[in-house]
């Protein structure tokens, strides 16, 4: 880290000693993971930097953001119209965590068998390990899944800061007409705790600052295509990743050099693994930051990761919002209506999930799917098998969590899997 936060981080409220602790563990499991890869692109440098500073660089623009008056925005799903908080000049954040922290803190609230990724946000606020939470001004929850729903409402007793959209569970339109109001009701609330009016003018900019960032990481994932694959699957997931967190300006300028680096790779046919390396389309629930498990295991396999069917990943940016449009209500329909197109498991029925994952299959040229669900995940764990039955291509169907005590099983059934690739 490029300077001490610890008085930040005491002002903050997190636990010090324990704070300390997870920040060496991250750093030691981002050297083994991510810096011991082979030939990787110089433009992954800055995402390097961008991890190394999570806790440091970008919560002092946080912090220093709040004292402009602008205010942070705290999020959980991809469903969170980036557009309307950028338009109140709003700071928007991921908060979804990936690793196994205060899980006995969390198993206070909410039963074991509640997926990792819920109980890895409660566990990390009620352990004092989350400066991104302390620093939010709103918590935007939403209908999706069941554990989400009932956790937002113990999330709201401990932090006081939740707002929860309410996400229909179908797709008619009468559900389409619930998800507008949702979006009308968003865009009054943002505006109503920032002080900030949304004007067509900000709002087609923030719509055109989204838009090409989704691009920026559209064009990313297409260059996956190619063989040899001149990124790692690693590399792409932290890209991916970091799109939760950074500045979208300043991401989005990075990942068109990184691309800008990948293009002359490709002209080169050069790659991070030879021509023919088995490739692995992962398909399923979040990837929050730091899991890197799944991904780490394909790649020590023997294959590579081309693309993730995933919020974090495809799902993120497969679409973008139509900038077509010349009024303020005629722009938060374009929006409502790009939001209500996203193919979360949590939906009935979700058909058009399959036909985008064997599209993603087919333009990535991967040779088989994993299909990944975390523990307890029911609408993911239960589309695998619908997925599973109606695709002919190779299909690996896992369910994990972010321990690490499956980590030797999950490899050996990630290496059989390969080998059939072969
Ligand atoms: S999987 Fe569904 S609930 Fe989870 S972030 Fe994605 S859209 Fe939201
Ligand atoms: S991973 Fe599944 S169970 Fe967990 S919060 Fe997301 S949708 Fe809900």
């Amino acid at each position: 880290m490029s300077k001490d936060y610890t008085p930040l981080w005491k002002e903050l409220g997190l636990d010090l000693v324990k704070h300390d602790g997870l920040l060496s563990v991250l750093s030691d499991a981002y050297k083994n993971i991510y810096l011991s890869q082979k030939n990787r692109p110089e433009g992954m440098k800055y995402f390097d930097f961008v991890i190394s500073e999570v806790h440091g660089l970008r919560i002092e623009e946080l912090y220093e953001a709040k004292k402009e008056k602008r205010k942070v925005i705290g999020t959980f799903c991809v469903y969170v119209p980036e557009e309307l908080v950028l338009a109140v000049d709003g700071v928007y954040v991921g908060l979804c965590a990936g690793a196994e922290v205060g899980f006995e803190e969390a198993e206070k609230y909410v039963p074991r068998n509640t997926c990792a990724l819920i109980k890895a946000f409660m566990g990390f606020k009620l352990s004092g390990l989350c400066p991104y939470v302390e620093l939010t001004d709103l918590i935007v929850g939403e209908t999706t899944c069941d554990g989400k729903k009932k956790a937002y409402e113990i999330f709201d007793e401990i932090t006081k800061k939740m707002y929860v959209m309410e996400i229909p569970n179908m797709k008619n339109e009468e559900d389409r007409q619930l998800w507008l109001n949702e979006v009308k009701k968003f865009k009054n609330k943002l505006e109503e705790i920032s002080g900030k009016q949304i004007t067509l003018s900000f709002l087609k900019k923030s719509t055109e600052i989204v838009n090409q960032k989704r691009k920026a990481l559209q064009r990313l994932s297409s260059l996956r295509a190619y063989d040899p694959p001149p990124i790692s699957g690693l590399d792409s997931l932290l890209v991916n990743q970091i799109a939760f967190y950074d500045d979208p300006v300043r991401f989005t300028m990075k990942v068109n050099e990184l691309c800008d680096e990948i293009e002359e790779r490709v002209k080169k046919a050069e790659g991070v693994v030879p021509k023919g390396t088995p490739r692995i389309l992962i398909s399923g629930s979040p990837f929050a930051i730091p899991n890197w498990k799944l991904h780490a295991i394909v790649e020590n396999s023997g294959a590579i990761v081309v693309g993730e069917e995933s919020c974090v990943g495809y799902r993120n940016f497969r679409n973008l919002t139509d900038e077509n449009f010349n009024s303020i209500d005629e722009g938060i329909e374009k929006i409502a209506s790009r939001y209500m197109s996203i193919d979360c498991a949590c939906f009935t029925p979700n058909t058009e999930r399959i036909d985008n994952v064997t599209k993603l299959y087919k333009d990535l040229k991967a040779d088989g799917v994993i299909h990944y669900a975390l523990q307890f995940c029911t609408p993911y764990m239960i589309e695998a098998f619908k997925i599973d039955r109606k695709i002919d291509f190779p299909f690996l169907r896992i369910e994990t969590d972010y321990s690490m005590e499956d980590f030797g099983q999950l490899k050996t059934r990630v290496e059989a899997f390969i080998e059939t690739l072969k």
